[in-house]
């Protein structure tokens, strides 16, 4: 295949992919008899985007839940479920998102009015909390007062569930969600790699993972991180093991001297390690532990939801990487200002005062937490809006580059130099709708017209369908 007219690094070229790699780069390049050629409208061409935070499972299941989160009111809730039940008789109905601003605290017995004796479960923005109503609870063993998690009130089951994921997960086993809608939606947005976060994932989770992979569902490239008995996996073309990851509760930490014992063993056993750092107090653990037990190169904090200014310093010094989300200032932006207070605002989801700190920083949506799209994650860490307009951490914007950088670098090595495009590569590509030069002034705008990877088309846009399945037969 060739791409002809298609800007790289700057400049207008063409770039021909054989078995997989990049064989050529240059312009003027002509097309051989028979070969499908593809005019890149002097679109950029860059290499094919890596997600290094996301849930897979998790956001395919919530392609197929209803949103219940803000602005919706309860009565648009409970609208949204009654539906859901009517259009879906007879299986469990997930909704996702919620949040108190919705309908407050709710427990089974507004489910039950929503929903009667359908199950419904239904999980709390943060991913901490599920709320099931009490078809949902029946389906459950809820067994004696000690062997589950779900929350009692005076004896009775309130309906919720805090941190139960796992709990859940092994008595709902039955559903591993197909990931083709997850593996088509990122191919459009130009995601030919992900790094799977889930603090759960085990050999169970990475060979469903590896299996989805294999029929095809996803095609982008997969680095695994979990559980340390992920130690135990070997990988194959396409899929590998990584860091050992950490889900802290906030509010309640754990006991510092297993938490450094646990950092120990994953860096004796080859692996670094990825924290969930969503507060000071996460962030401040993490770091006493990792200076006691020694960094090891890779280790990450994940989201780094708030750095004080002091521990800047300390974070560069120990080397850790940030893997972070500019878009939940554009997604979430106005309730932190909200609940947050007035001096913590300006540390939210930092990154240009990390990069000069030399702080590795990458990109990741966490979807299904955050929305599954790098372009307008990049849009929102050049200009830091929030829903309302208001600008979040003026010093942290990056230029667009930075920007584009989040998501560009390897998966093993998140924020540092991008991959390039370059003769012998792999042909992992995306080709953009329009030059750098205009994609710069609004990375939330840029549509992806062509997404390769290891040089098969896994996306087109309907201007380029026509192009791919008529090999042109001379060249013109
Ligand atoms: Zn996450």
């Amino acid at each position: 295949m060739l791409i002809r007219n298609a800007e790289i690094e700057g400049r207008l070229s063409g770039l021909r992919v054989r078995d997989g790699r990049i064989e050529a780069i240059a312009p003027g390049l002509r097309a051989e008899p028979g070969e499908r050629v593809i005019d890149g409208g002097g679109g950029a061409l860059v290499p094919g985007l890596h997600d290094h935070h996301i849930h897979l499972f998790a956001l395919a299941a919530s392609l197929r839940s209803v949103d219940c989160g803000p602005p919706l009111d309860a009565e648009g809730m409970a609208l949204r479920i009654r539906s859901a039940v009517a259009s879906v008789p007879g299986g469990w109905i997930r909704g996702v998102g919620y949040h108190e601003a919705v309908a407050g605290d709710i427990d089974r017995g507004f489910l039950d009015a929503c929903a009667g004796d359908v199950p419904v479960r239904v999980q709390h923005r943060s991913g901490r909390l599920w709320i099931l109503n009490s078809a949902a609870l029946e389906r459950l063993p809820s067994g004696g007062l000690d062997d589950n998690p779900l929350e009692r009130r005076g004896g009775a089951l309130t309906g919720r569930l805090y941190d139960g994921d796992d709990w859940l997960a092994a008595h709902l086993r039955s559903e591993r969600p197909d990931l083709s809608g997850v593996g088509a939606l990122l191919a459009r947005r130009g995601v030919t790699g992900v790094t799977d976060t889930g603090h759960a994932n085990d050999a169970a989770t990475f060979a469903a993972l590896r299996d989805a992979r294999r029929r095809g569902e996803l095609t982008q490239d997969l680095l695994v991180f979990g559980r340390q008995s992920l130690d135990a996996v070997v990988g194959e073309a396409g899929i590998r093991p990584g860091a050992v990851k950490f889900h802290l509760h906030d509010g309640d930490l754990p006991d510092l001297e297993v938490f450094r014992g646990d950092i120990a063993r994953a860096h004796d056993s080859g692996r670094s390690i990825a924290v969930h750092c969503v507060t000071v107090p996460d962030l401040v653990v993490t770091l006493t532990c990792l200076a006691e037990a020694g960094a090891r190169a890779g280790d990450r904090i994940e989201h780094a939801s708030l750095v004080p200014p002091d521990l800047i310093g300390w974070m560069a010094e120990l080397g850790v990487t940030v893997v972070t989300q500019p878009h939940f200032i554009a997604e979430r932006g106005d309730s932190y200002r909200a609940d947050l207070e007035a001096e913590d605002v300006p540390w939210l989801y930092r990154a240009g005062s990390l990069i000069e700190a030399g702080i590795p920083v990458a990109g990741g949506s966490d979807a299904p937490y955050g929305r599954p799209d790098p372009w307008a994650s990049m849009q929102a860490a050049v200009d830091r809006r929030t829903g309302e307009g208001v600008v979040l951490g003026d010093d942290e914007r990056l230029s667009p580059e930075a920007a584009l950088g989040l998501y560009t670098g390897a998966a093993d090595l998140p924020g540092g130099p991008s991959r390039r495009l370059a003769v012998g590569g792999p042909a992992d590509v995306a080709l953009l709708d329009r030059p750098w030069a205009r994609a710069r002034e609004a990375l939330g705008d840029v549509d992806v017209r062509l997404t390769l990877k290891a040089g098969d088309p896994v996306w087109a846009g309907p201007s380029l369908d026509r192009q791919l399945v008529e090999p042109t037969r001379t060249d013109v």
